[in-house]
């Protein structure tokens, strides 16, 4: 038996936000762990239809599960959104609710992609003292994108600006507008690889692949039907930042908030929290030298203090709802996070 609460609050900007509580039947000495999702999906995106997920694996192992809702979800009303917001924004102020509401002193965190991006921006700001560890999987600082990908964002997204504000994998089953079934069309005749069109359009809008963000192999069928309902829009403004950090080679802020400074990486990071860096060797959304490219940062200012982990035969999000996650990768987030 789970229970479940969500835990409204607000931003720092005053932007509504919510935190998905959740509780085994057993205590949690461990104390609270933070989920933090991606672009375009929300917090439910660490409880697909498995038998076992990530989040029982945590409650069994003792910890108290908190679930993030910040900006980019899809539960909540879609905004305009950079990296720099969710960083300044929305991490500082779920880890204050958090520990508000436990009465720990610090915690530790699982972040997935946008939500590792935006995350580790805030951490190596030194916006995020309360927390000991943070393993992130797929991308943290750097960014290094497959060739087609890298295509995509960097000559393909300029063009976009005039004909639509977002860009949506939800497009698979729900127009919205001339360009939306424009795009939809395409990818019926472009991506052959299952007859999922969100499936199919979630890798057309990240990354680069058939599918982009998981391998079919990897998944369940119960899986693969349910993603259909997680994938909403993710807003131009953050592909823009996303692409200047492309272009780049890692996270550029957009120099409107001064809480950030203008280079995250010339400097070492101001944070103790350990990092703990994931990939899948398969990782067609962000490649696996993303972030081999942070860990070197990290160990090049703290030696032997943080980890990377390459794993073998997994992509992107398959790492968390892989039919076979719950033993090839969460016992080494459980060991990660406890460590
Ligand atoms: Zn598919």
């Amino acid at each position: 038996m789970m229970d479940t609460e969500i835990i409204p609050f607000p931003a720092d900007d005053g932007l509504p936000l919510n935190l998905v509580h959740v509780t085994g039947p057993g205590p949690a000495p461990r104390g609270p762990v933070l989920l933090v999702h991606g672009a375009g999906v929300r917090a439910e995106l660490f409880r697909p239809p498995l038998p076992r997920t990530l989040v029982d694996a945590l409650l069994e192992a003792g910890w108290d599960v908190w679930m993030l809702n910040w900006r980019a979800s899809i539960d909540l009303e879609p905004v305009p959104w950079t990296l720099d917001e969710a960083a300044v924004f929305d991490h500082p102020a779920a880890v204050r609710t958090v520990l508000a509401a436990t009465g720990a002193s610090d915690l530790v965190a699982f972040v997935h992609c946008q939500g590792s991006t935006s995350f580790t921006m805030a951490a190596v700001a030194g916006l995020l003292p309360q927390v000991r560890t943070i393993v992130s999987n797929s991308v943290s600082l750097h960014v290094r994108l497959p060739p087609a990908s890298q295509l995509k964002i960097t000559r393909l997204l300029p063009l976009l600006g005039g004909y639509t504000a977002a860009l949506s994998p939800r497009w698979g089953y729900k127009s919205d507008g001339y360009f939306s079934r424009t795009v939809r069309a395409a990818v019926r005749l472009t991506h052959r690889e299952c007859d999922n069109t969100v499936c199919r359009l979630v890798s057309f809008t990240y990354g680069a692949g058939r599918p982009a963000l998981w391998s079919h192999a990897q998944l369940d069928t119960a899986t693969h039907d349910w993603l259909a309902g997680e994938f909403g829009g993710a807003p131009l403004s953050f592909f823009r930042q996303m692409a200047r950090c492309a272009r780049t080679g890692y996270l550029v802020p957009t120099g409107t908030l001064e809480q950030l400074p203008r280079n995250l990486v010339d400097h070492p990071p101001a944070t103790e929290a350990r990092f703990v860096l994931l990939s899948g060797t398969e990782n067609r959304c962000f490649l696996p030298a993303s972030q081999q490219l942070s860990h070197r940062f990290l160990d090049h200012h703290r030696p032997g203090y943080d980890a990377l982990h390459l794993l073998p035969g997994y992509g992107h999000l398959d790492v968390i709802f892989g039919k076979n996650a719950w033993k090839d990768t969460y016992p080494l987030i459980l060991k990660e996070l406890a460590s």
